[in-house]
């Protein structure tokens, strides 16, 4: 649990425990309230020697980093993540007689808590809920933007002469490992402790939903379920343990591990490495995050979230 400290406003940091003590602030006013920040200190997750279901997910150097140097993280940055407490913990409360909700499972290889398991209609159905930009939704239906050829050609300016275009969307094959892979570690350790799994679903809450996203990224709806392909045993068994032991020997050794595949960096189709650029918190520790933000971003991409 190396996340240590929190950055202020101004930029300075201070200890995470001093913060959140009664008059620990250090500025004038607390940049988020006091109960947040006491949830953030609390969902901390200490190194229990054993991967996380979630964490395998990860780059093995990220997941290292995380687990071997000290970090900060400005609280105004955890807003998704609180979403997604929130969303989580609004559905631990309910009280629903056979269902079985929020459960840790664990074995030699990972540890995990999926969300909801219940029986209906003769179907044994496991759920996991999610929040997520409306751009994660675009990647999991596998669509994309082409240009299409319009048949009317520029007749001035720079392109005078070329044929103009209009955006369309095309198919491709989703981007749904880590959704499959996670859902389907939770499904076979229950299987394997006895329980009958027919079919995972997950439910996707856009959390940026407007007109303006729902028009630029074909959106519906609010809320997405989206029926999970399970992996079969023995893909997700060596994936977790291949997981585990290159990170516990990473640990153990103190060896940093390569760094993430572009799938874990979360390589965009400009060739940007998203994750390192705005939202691996400890980049500075790591070559690559390094490299990747002394660079200046390709145009239009500043902004991109
Ligand atoms: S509440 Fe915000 S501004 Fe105050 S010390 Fe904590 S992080 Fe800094
Ligand atoms: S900066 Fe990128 S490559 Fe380095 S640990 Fe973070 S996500 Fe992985």
């Amino acid at each position: 649990m190396p996340w240590t400290s929190f950055e202020c406003p101004d930029g300075e940091k201070i200890p995470i425990e001093k913060c959140i003590e009664k008059g620990g602030c250090r500025m004038t006013e607390r940049c988020i309230s006091r109960p947040t920040l006491i949830l953030f200190a609390r969902g901390r997750r200490t190194w229990k020697k054993k991967i996380s279901t979630t964490q395998a997910l990860n780059g093995t150097r990220l997941e290292y980093l995380k687990i071997t140097t000290p970090f900060s993280e400005r609280p105004c940055d955890r807003a998704f993540a609180l979403l997604g407490t929130f969303h989580h913990l609004k559905h631990q409360k309910l009280d629903l007689p056979d269902a079985l909700v929020e459960e840790g499972l664990e074995d030699p290889d990972s540890t995990g808590i999926f969300d909801f398991y219940e029986e209906e209609d003769g179907v044994h159905e496991m759920l996991d809920y999610k929040t997520a930009g409306a751009w994660k939704i675009v990647r999991l239906q596998g669509k994309y933007k082409i240009d299409v050829p319009t048949g009317e050609f520029y007749k001035g300016g720079e392109k005078k002469g070329q044929e103009k275009t209009r955006k369309e969307w095309a198919l491709r094959d989703p981007d749904d490992f880590d959704l499959r892979m996670q859902c389907s570690r939770y499904a076979w350790m229950m299987r394997d402790m006895g329980y009958q799994v027919d079919r995972y679903k997950a439910q996707f809450t856009v959390r940026d939903y407007t007109q303006q996203t729902a028009k630029s990224c074909g959106l519906d709806r609010q809320i997405y379920m989206f029926p999970v392909a399970l992996f079969d045993r023995e893909t997700v068994v060596n994936f977790y343990q291949a997981r585990n032991k290159a990170l516990v020997e990473a640990v153990e050794k103190n060896e940093m591990p390569p760094a993430c595949s572009d799938h874990e960096r979360w390589r965009n189709d400009a060739g940007v490495d998203v994750r390192c650029a705005r939202y691996c918190p400890v980049w500075f520790a790591c070559d690559h995050g390094r490299q990747v933000r002394a660079e200046p971003m390709p145009k239009g991409e500043e902004e991109v979230a």
